[in-house]
């Protein structure tokens, strides 16, 4: 039998009709896999690219050196760094470190070129303000965010430094 002929039988048998029929008949008894977010959440991969931490050693210094690298790297210009001038010379600090979330593209550069694992992208995506100004994320936000969320950043890192 030619194509054209078992085209032409399959469309009239309804054929990709019954098949997306069996489709959704296979779904409606599988178990619900709605969530209520934002209390509950699927699980993230390892390389979720969520708002930004700043991290800290163990003993609570910062790892940040402000080399400014991420601020050089950042695509779209979203990274706004100030060293601390009466930082030491064996460890600079930054006085100002800002991310504005608006331009953000959530690219990860600021993470792959950070030579201290210091800015890391955390696992959170909610972003949403009702105050324009709060997109901008200050140093003691970052650090602070990067100490509530450290067992998950700790985590994520382990699991994907074997790629790295
Ligand atoms: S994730 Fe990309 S766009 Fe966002 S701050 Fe980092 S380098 Fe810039
Ligand atoms: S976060 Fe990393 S890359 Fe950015 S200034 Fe600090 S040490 Fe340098």
């Amino acid at each position: 039998m030619g194509t054209y002929m078992k085209q032409m039988l399959a469309s009239l048998a309804l054929r990709e009709l019954w098949q997306g029929m069996a489709v959704t008949l296979r779904y409606m008894f599988r178990p619900n896999i709605t969530i209520q977010y934002p209390e509950e959440r699927t699980p993230y991969s390892p390389r979720f690219r969520g708002i930004h931490v700043l991290r800290r050693f163990e003993n609570g210094e910062e790892r940040c050196v402000a080399c400014k690298l991420c601020e050089a790297i950042c695509p779209a210009q979203a990274i706004f760094i100030e060293i601390d001038t009466d930082s030491s010379a064996e460890k600079r600090l930054t006085k100002v470190y800002d991310i504005d979330l608006f331009k953000c593209i959530y690219c990860g550069l600021c993470e792959e070129a950070c030579p201290v694992e210091a800015i890391v992208m955390g696992p959170y995506l909610d972003v949403a303000y009702e105050d324009r100004e709060a997109r901008f994320y200050k140093k003691d936000q970052l650090l602070a965010n990067g100490e509530s969320w450290r067992a998950e950043i700790d985590a994520r890192l382990d699991a994907d430094a074997k790629y790295r």
